[in-house]
Formats: C-alpha cells, sequence, structure tokens
C-alpha cells in the first residue's frame, strides 16, 4: 500500500538568514550565491519520501524576512502545518528572532504545527556566534526539531525536510 499527503510548509526569519536558499537546495539542490532577496513570498513545492510506502508533497510559502513583510506573515502560517524557524548560526541577534517567531506561531498559528529551528550556514564555522548546544537545548525546551544546515554545501537539508515530514500525521 502506499500512502501520500501533502502539507503547507511556512519558512520564517530574519531577512538573509538563508531561507529562499534552503528552499532551493532542497527543491532544485543547487546554491546561487547572489540570490536575490525575496519580495512579499514565493511558493514552491517539492515532494519527499519518508519510507518506501510514503511520499509527502511540501506546498511551500517562503516568506520575505524584512520588518516591512512582517503583517502579512499570519496569512502564510495561518493554514500551515509546519514551520521552518532560521537562523544564521554566525549572527547571534538572528536566533533572537528566531525565538519571537516561534513564540508567534505557538500563541496564533495552528495548535498541531510541527515546528523545525534551522541554524544555517553551517559551513561557516569559523565565524559561528551561536553554539550548538545553546541552540539543541532552547529547541528541546520550546519543543522543537533542531537542525544545523548549510543551503551551500546541502549538509542536512534533505534531513530538515524529510525529518518534518516524519511528524506530520499520515493516514
Ligand atoms: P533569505 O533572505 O533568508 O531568503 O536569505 P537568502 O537565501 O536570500 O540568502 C542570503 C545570503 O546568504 C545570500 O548571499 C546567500 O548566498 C547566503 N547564504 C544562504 N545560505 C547560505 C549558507 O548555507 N552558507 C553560506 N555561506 N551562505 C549562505
Ligand atoms: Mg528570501
Amino acid at each position: 500500500s502506499t500512502r501520500y499527503a501533502q502539507f503547507k510548509l511556512v519558512l520564517l526569519g530574519e531577512s538573509a538568514v538563508g531561507k529562499s536558499s534552503l528552499v532551493h537546495r532542497f527543491v532544485k539542490d543547487s546554491f546561487d550565491e547572489y540570490r536575490e532577496s525575496t519580495i512579499g513570498a514565493a511558493f514552491l513545492t517539492q515532494t519527499v519520501n519518508v519510507d518506501e510506502n510514503t511520499t509527502v508533497k511540501f506546498e511551500i510559502w517562503d516568506t520575505a524576512g524584512q520588518e516591512r513583510y512582517k503583517s502579512l506573515a499570519p496569512m502564510y502560517y495561518r493554514n500551515a502545518n509546519c514551520a521552518v524557524v532560521v537562523y544564521d548560526i554566525t549572527q547571534a541577534a538572528s536566533l533572537d528572532r528566531a525565538k519571537a517567531w516561534v513564540k508567534e506561531l505557538q500563541r496564533q498559528a495552528n495548535e498541531s504545527i510541527v515546528i523545525a529551528l534551522a541554524g544555517n550556514k553551517l559551513d561557516l564555522e569559523s565565524d559561528r556566534e551561536v553554539d550548538t548546544s545553546v541552540a539543541q537545548s532552547y529547541a528541546d525546551e520550546a519543543g522543537l526539531l533542531f537542525y544545523e544546515t548549510s543551503a551551500k554545501s546541502g549538509e542536512n537539508v534533505l534531513e530538515l525536510f524529510t525529518g518534518i515530514a516524519k511528524k506530520l500525521p499520515i493516514d
């Protein structure tokens, strides 16, 4: 027997942490150093095989991180089944912004939303400002999945989306 389900996923996080690059790596398996910043939001889809009989299709809303688009975010997360909240491991302030998004999601989004925290730019280890253990403890406390990723190298990107897919309710 085969199982198939589709879910809405929203990406949130400060501008320039790599949200669009993560989606691009996941959907196209490529990386573009000079990605233009997102205006409003972009929509993409991609499927993952959770196991040999289970396929999950993600309908992805990649939001713009800029403050001027902040009021639009509820339109994208209101009906979302899952969210990836992204920060940049080389920018400590971006984790604070990610925590604020998590709080907002936990208050305003679907009660059953699956949230993953992604510490992106793992390839820039020498510029790291956020310890893995600090982010992991926060994620555990807040009940989030947690991955450190690199959209540039591709490290852990498929693991991130597959990890979310495994947490989603599939009949
Ligand atoms: P967004 O505003 O959150 O969507 O961020 P973008 O995806 O537009 O990326 C912002 C900048 O960070 C771009 O110059 C990207 O090339 C760069 N970037 C994104 N992900 C990574 C990564 O994993 N490693 C490195 N070194 N740079 C990245
Ligand atoms: Mg973007």
